[in-house]
Formats: C-alpha cells, structure tokens, sequence
C-alpha cells in the first residue's frame, strides 16, 4: 500500500514575525514532489505565514485548538478561528501538551475529535515516557493514547499519528530504525483491530523525535514509518527540507 508521506515542521514557541515569514518562505520553496509538507508556526503568526506561502503546496497547520465552538474561554483558539487562517491540520496530543502543559487525556480525545469533525486533518501524537519504555510498558501507553481517538473517525486520509518517544523529543537521542519501525508496526495493527485492515493500511504514521537530515533516511525507510514530525530542525528550511526529501 501506497501511502503519500507526511513530513510536518512544528515550531512551537519560536520565531518572530520576521524569522517566522523568512522561514515559511524559505521552505515553501523547496518542496519535493510526492511528498505532503506542513509547517506549524505560532498561533500568532498564521495569518502572516499563510499569506507568505500563498500559491505552494505547503500545508499549514496548528499547534494546539480548544474544542468548545466559541464562548467564555479565555485565551483559546477555536477550529473555525484556525480554519479561517488557512490551517489544514491541527495536533492533538502533543508531549509538551501532555506533559508540560497539563491538558489531560480526555480534553486531548476532545480536541481530537472537534479537529476531525471539522474536516481537517488530525496529527494525534502518542509516545512513552522513557522509565516507561524501561520498564516495558511503550504499547500499553501508545494504546491507551490511541485510544483517546475513539472509533469513529471514517476517513483514513484526515487521520495521522505522529509516534514520538518522550525520551526522543528535543534531546538529540532518536530512536533507532528498529526501535520506531516496532512501534509503528504494533500502531498500524491496532488500529487495523479497531476499523480494519483497509483503513490501518492508509493511515500515515509520522515518527518524530531529534529527527536531522543525517538520520531521516533510515527512519524514514522503514516500512510503516510514512515520514515526520520536526521540532528544532524545522526551524532551519535547509535541514527540514532536507527531511522531506528524504522521505520520497
Ligand atoms: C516535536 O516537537 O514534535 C519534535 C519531534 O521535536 P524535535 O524534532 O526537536 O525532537
């Protein structure tokens, strides 16, 4: 099975408006044929960046959406807010959200689902703590994360999970080729138990975690790992297009 890879820059709290659209720019220009490209900049700077990358096909996305439609929410971005912007896709799930950010299993599931109800294409980001991974337990959390999904979801083209170890996020220490192909590989059969085969066999996994130009092409070689998602190397266009290419 055939599936377009997906290689996603997340920038989290970093560039300014000015770095932020030399960036885009910069990255809108190099990408590769085959392979789908996104970036995530701040909030603050979608409308900018949108209008800077208008006419390529870089995709845009978001870092983070709440899930209520409007109201008394002080400090949220809603769906249509982020639609408005140009955005094509949202992450959920993320392990600075998790983690860091404190939003809880359930607010993820929520948001999850507002993403996907709204027509966007959903990035939902599991991934084991390291004392987790030692002591054996990677699936059981990667599942109960996948969980947070539910079943519903009918597109298997709108829906993306992005398997990042904790341990690998930020640090320089990726997971091996073996390590991330085991993890992508008991990923796509859960989800194959859950909707079928069909749908497991179209949904693209991303492996993210100090993902570099220098290790791309043997993560991203790996049979159920069906591009990334970058963090620092995002904010370099060379480096992350580099990434890109190597996921043809
Ligand atoms: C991330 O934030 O999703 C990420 C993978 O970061 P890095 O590439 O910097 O490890």
């Amino acid at each position: 099975m055939s599936r377009t890879p997906f290689v996603a820059g997340n920038w989290k709290m970093n560039t300014s408006k000015t770095s932020a659209l030399e960036l885009a720019k910069a990255t809108a220009k190099g990408v590769p044929a085959g392979v789908a490209v996104g970036i995530a900049p701040p909030f603050v700077f979608l409308d900018s960046v949108n209008q800077a990358i208008a006419g390529s096909p870089l995709l845009l996305g978001a870092q983070d959406v709440y899930f209520e439609k409007n109201g008394a929410y002080t400090g949220e971005i809603s769906i249509e807010m982020l639609k408005e912007l140009g955005v094509k896709f949202v992450l959920t799930g993320h392990s600075e959200r998790r983690h860091i950010l404190g939003d809880s299993p359930s607010l993820i599931s929520k948001k999850a689902h507002a993403v996907y109800a709204a027509g966007l294409i959903l990035v939902h980001c599991v991934g084991e703590k390291l004392e987790q991974r030692d002591s054996g337990q990677t699936f059981e959390v990667v599942q109960k994360q996948l969980e947070e999904l539910g079943d519903s979801m009918q597109d298997p083209d709108r829906l993306v999970i992005a398997y990042e170890p904790v341990w690998a996020i930020g640090t320089g220490r990726n997971a091996t080729d073996a390590q991330a192909q085991e993890v992508h590989q008991y990923i796509r059969e859960s989800i194959s138990k859950r909707w079928s085969k069909d749908f497991a066999d179209r949904v693209r996994i991303q492996y993210g975690g100090s993902v570099k130009p220098e290790n791309a092409k043997g993560l991203l070689s790996q049979m159920d790992v069906d591009g990334a998602l970058v963090g620092g190397a995002a904010l370099k266009a060379d480096s992350f297009l580099a990434i890109a290419a190597a996921a043809k």
